[in-house]
């Protein structure tokens, strides 16, 4: 026997499986670590910007705002002493305009500077009297005489107040400049009208300052938000794993069911093939009549002649303990065929068709037996000449028949027979004539007995009847008619005075009133003893055992 089972190792497989929560905890962290960073910069850029912008756009308010007094206070100045719009280095009456920037400056907090600039770029008017004359080419101050409102954000290092010591310090300061063109028409600006511009410095620190007092709060939002995350994810990450680990722990406890399903597959097979004339390989096949497909039908393997048998077992593996057929021939081992591939994608397909092969190996052997036994059954009890049943057949059913009778109080009746002078027929005809003329009368007398009755052979040329809930009366009836039938055969036996062959035979009777107190061996001796009476008495005859009139036989009573 083949049993070809995989390797624990390989059905196994590596296991591959990684602790997902260690991997995602690392992991996780990193990723936070990196985007809070990468977060926080990006949110400082953006609010420094927002910030920036904001500034920009709430000084360049301020300015046009400024554009509309400047009208009102610096040009006006201008106009009283000159009586046209102009702006130019003797426009400005600096101690005048000082005293309206003295004002804006005390009114708008964190205003550094003031400018007024002539087309020019010269500084006709500066809040700082030493800027008064410089000159600015800058960009932004171009884009103000070109009628545009321009702005720049710069640091500047300012001096600061000295210490107690009188040590000199100085800071950075983050300064907007804002250029605003000047009109001469303020209600009807146009580029060829502009006479002049402003220049407003603002010290937006303050803002930067405030930002930076509330910027760390995004990180730390941030690293709190992604915690709660972290948290959460590890609470899914957790439950998942559980989840893994339940599901491995079954697949694991499935494997060892399969082992042990197949350990005993195996020891089953081992079992049942103990005489070595079957080969079975356990990958086995499906039910697939392969010698169909693969024309196998001109063996003359009787393997192919039962339905019950395998394409594995055809081909090759099962055939009178030997390898034949034109499958065997053509493809060899049968796990080479692709019928047999075909059938066998998985382990659960293999697994479970192993099983059916071993059962159907199972169900033939206990065909096989079943039939044996009958077989046996037919010797143990069957007489192999005149095939009635033996004496010990007759024993068995007797006692059955006995217990029945006294279970019921009813009668049953014994006819022992022995064919007269076969001795002399032996001698006579031969002991092979003998055997033959003994199986006649055996099947004469079955056939002229009721179903009920039973016969069997006693031993040597006598049979014994049972006759079930008959009295002797009825007994002798059946008892003379076996004697008339075999003696109407007209069997020659020319060593006797009659010429033919006769039996004779003893009939006792239990009756109903005696049948729990007489044994059945009893009986028979009655017949045996009758049938001597017969023999004595000239032979073919029947003789009884009790007068017909029944009467109860009292020195066999309570036997
Ligand atoms: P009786 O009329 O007194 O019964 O005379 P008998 O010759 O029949 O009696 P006996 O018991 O002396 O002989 C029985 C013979 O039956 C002996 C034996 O040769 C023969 N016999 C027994 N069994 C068989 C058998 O199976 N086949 C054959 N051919 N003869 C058998
Ligand atoms: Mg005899
Ligand atoms: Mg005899």
């Amino acid at each position: 026997m083949i049993v070809n089972l995989e390797s624990k190792e390989n059905r196994r497989g590596e296991d591959r499986s990684f602790n997902l929560r260690k991997y995602f905890s690392l992991f996780s962290i990193g990723i936070i670590l990196i985007l809070t960073i990468v977060l926080s910069y990006v949110a400082f850029w953006y609010q420094k910007k927002a910030l920036i912008d904001y500034s920009i756009s709430t000084v360049e308010v301020m300015a046009e705002h400024f554009q509309n007094r400047i009208y009102d206070d610096f040009i006006a100045t201008s106009l009283e002493t000159y009586g046209y719009l102009y702006i130019g280095e003797h426009s400005m009456k600096s101690e005048d305009l000082d005293k309206i920037a003295d004002s804006y400056l005390s009114l708008y907090s964190d205003i550094l500077k003031f400018k007024i600039f002539d087309l020019s770029g010269s500084v006709v008017y500066s809040t700082d009297p030493e800027d008064v004359g410089t000159v600015d080419t800058s960009d932004k101050l171009m884009s103000a005489l070109n009628s545009r409102i321009a702005s720049k954000l710069t640091k500047l290092t300012m001096p600061a107040k000295g210490d107690a010591a009188g040590n000199e310090k100085s800071h950075e300061i983050d300064l907007l400049e804002v250029y605003v063109p000047i009109y001469r028409d303020i209600n009807n600006p146009s580029q060829s009208d502009v006479i002049g511009a402003f220049e407003i410095d603002k010290d937006i620190g303050s803002f930067f300052k405030l930002m930076k007092s509330e910027i760390y709060k995004i990180p730390l939002m941030l690293i709190f938000s992604m915690s709660v995350l972290h948290m959460f994810l590890q609470g899914v990450v957790k439950k998942a794993d559980n989840i893994i680990s339940k599901q491995k722990r079954e697949i694991e406890r499935h494997n060892a069911e399969l082992e042990e399903a197949q350990k005993r597959i195996k020891d089953s097979i081992e079992q049942v093939i103990e005489n070595g004339s079957f080969h079975i390989r356990v990958q086995g096949t499906n039910l697939i009549k392969c010698w169909e497909f693969k024309k196998c039908k001109q063996t003359d393997c009787p393997g192919y002649q039962s339905s019950d048998l395998r394409c594995w077992q055809v081909a090759g593996t099962f055939c009178q303990g030997g390898a034949q057929g034109i499958c065997v021939e053509e493809y060899g081992d049968c796990r080479e065929c692709e019928i047999y591939q075909y059938a066998f994608k998985d382990r659960i397909n293999m697994i479970g068709e192993s099983f059916n092969n071993m059962m159907a190996l199972l169900e033939s052997k206990h065909k096989e037996l079943g039939r044996l036994n009958e077989k046996l059954n037919e010797l143990v009890h069957i007489d192999p000449l005149t095939q009635v049943g033996n004496r010990r057949s007759f024993q068995k059913r007797m006692e059955n028949i006995h217990l029945l009778a006294i279970r019921y109080e009813r009668p049953y009746s014994i006819i022992l027979c022995d064919v007269d002078n076969f001795k002399l027929y032996n001698d006579t005809y031969g002991h092979q004539k003998g055997d033959d003329i003994l199986t006649s009368i055996a099947d004469t007398m079955k056939v002229s007995l009721r179903k009920t009755d039973e016969i069997f052979r006693w031993g040597g040329e006598e049979f014994v009847v049972i006759l079930p809930e008959q009295n002797l009366s009825d007994a002798l009836r059946v008892a003379e008619n076996l004697r008339a039938t075999v003696e109407s055969l007209g069997l020659e036996h020319k060593s006797t005075d009659s010429g033919i062959l006769t039996i004779s035979a003893g009939v006792a009777c239990n009756i109903a009133e005696n049948v729990k107190y007489i044994s059945w061996e009893t009986v028979l001796k009655q017949a045996d003893d009758s049938l001597y009476k017969a023999k004595s008495a000239g032979r073919n005859r029947v003789h009884p055992a009790m007068s017909i009139s029944g009467t109860i036989i009292s020195e066999n009573k309570r036997a």
